[in-house]
């Protein structure tokens, strides 16, 4: 048995209490009109946190990461030029999963930190099929502007990954020009990982892939598995079996957020991030990310000179129960990541951090 440890790292974060909960009820059958009912709710409610009216919102079933094949395999035809604004890991994932469907990716890189810049993005090329962009940047704690890329993006199509925006910052698909996003449970939603939900609109869909690579995660297949044709509560079309705990347990954590208020949940995200921030920078630490376009849930802090970076880490896991983030790639021990996401964004949880921190410095 596992103790119980506060998880203030990048993802997987304390999950909401209801959706734990949900885990452990009895099995539904994966075609039992129950399930069914609670399939089409956990639709609508992400539809809800979304932002967006578009039918074609689904929780698919695999994590985030597939979220990000399913947008890239169903958009992008070969040759097509895929532009990626990259300022961080999932950006540069971004643009290996576009490659291997045939794009000719133009990836427009920043220093790791930085927020995207819009217009070296936009005018990157005439006229791309694709522009593609990380809204909230887990790497590097950075948040960027999607929607000054919608306003500008012309006829492309913009592809968003909000696997750690979503039910923690503001996210507005529709108003933003969002064509096709994808995100995780596991962040902000305060789920277990599992799932990826997805939002696909009209003018994406009427562009799509007749025939994508992927089976699985071929949106013309996926229509029958939430019953896209039968309407609500109407016949399913057996593709993959549903797994069922992790919708059941996302019903209940969208439930959760959604009784909360989603602009409650965002309040309380950014005031738990940014006591957290606030308070680093009175124990004398410097923050990582850009100021002005700093994640409140994710926050990165550079270790200060002469610190053993993973010694930290040990022994804030040893001592506290507390797991916080290495930084990626070239600060891997340079940086470190604390996530205050879902169930964890709350002052009590920040303060906790802090002082544990401070206890471990010695400041
Ligand atoms: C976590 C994360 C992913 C990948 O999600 P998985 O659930 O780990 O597959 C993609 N993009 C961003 C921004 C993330 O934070």
């Amino acid at each position: 048995m596992i103790r119980e440890r506060h998880l203030f790292g990048p993802g997987p974060s304390n999950p909401y209490p209801e959706a734990t909960s949900a885990l452990s009820q009895p099995l539904l059958g994966h075609l039992d009109p129950e399930f069914i009912r609670i399939m089409d709710e956990t639709s609508d409610m992400l539809r809800t946190v979304w932002g967006t009216e578009n039918s074609r919102t689904l929780p698919l079933s695999a994590t985030g990461s597939a979220g990000m094949e399913a947008a890239f395999v169903n958009t992008v035809h070969p040759g097509d030029v895929v532009v990626v604004a990259v300022n961080g890991l999932f950006g540069q994932r971004m643009c290996d999963v576009a490659a291997r469907c045939g794009a000719e990716v133009i990836a427009v890189e920043h220093d790791f930190g930085r927020t995207v810049d819009v217009d070296r993005v936009l005018s990157a090329h005439p006229n791309p099929a694709i522009i593609a962009a990380v809204h909230a940047e887990t790497s590097t704690g950075v948040r960027s502007d999607i929607a000054a890329l919608g306003a500008g993006k012309d006829d492309a199509l913009l592809i968003t990954d909000a696997v750690t925006s979503i039910g923690g910052i503001e996210l507005h698909a529709d108003a933003w020009g969002i064509d096709v996003g994808y995100a995780g449970t596991q962040k902000c939603l305060g789920v277990a990982p599992g799932l990826a939900p997805f939002t696909i609109n009209q003018r994406a869909f009427d562009r799509r892939v007749a025939k994508p690579q992927s089976w699985y995660l071929d949106l013309n297949l996926l229509g029958g598995y939430v019953g896209e044709a039968a309407g609500k509560g109407g016949q399913r079309t057996y593709h993959h079996t549903a797994p069922v705990a992790m919708v059941v347990s996302l019903h209940a954590g969208l439930t959760r957020i959604l009784d909360e208020g989603l602009d409650a949940v965002n309040a309380r995200h950014a005031e738990a991030g940014h006591l957290l921030q606030d308070g680093l920078q009175e124990m004398g630490l410097d923050l990582f990310a850009e100021e002005g376009w700093r994640l409140p849930e994710l926050t990165t802090v550079l270790v200060p000179d002469g610190v053993d970076a993973a010694a930290v880490r040990a022994e804030l896991l040893n001592r506290f129960d507390i797991e916080i983030g290495a930084g990626v790639g070239p600060w891997a021990t340079k940086v470190w990541r604390i996530g205050l996401m879902g169930h964890n964004a709350r002052p009590d949880a920040a303060l906790l951090v802090l002082a544990a921190l401070k206890d471990v410095l010695g400041r």
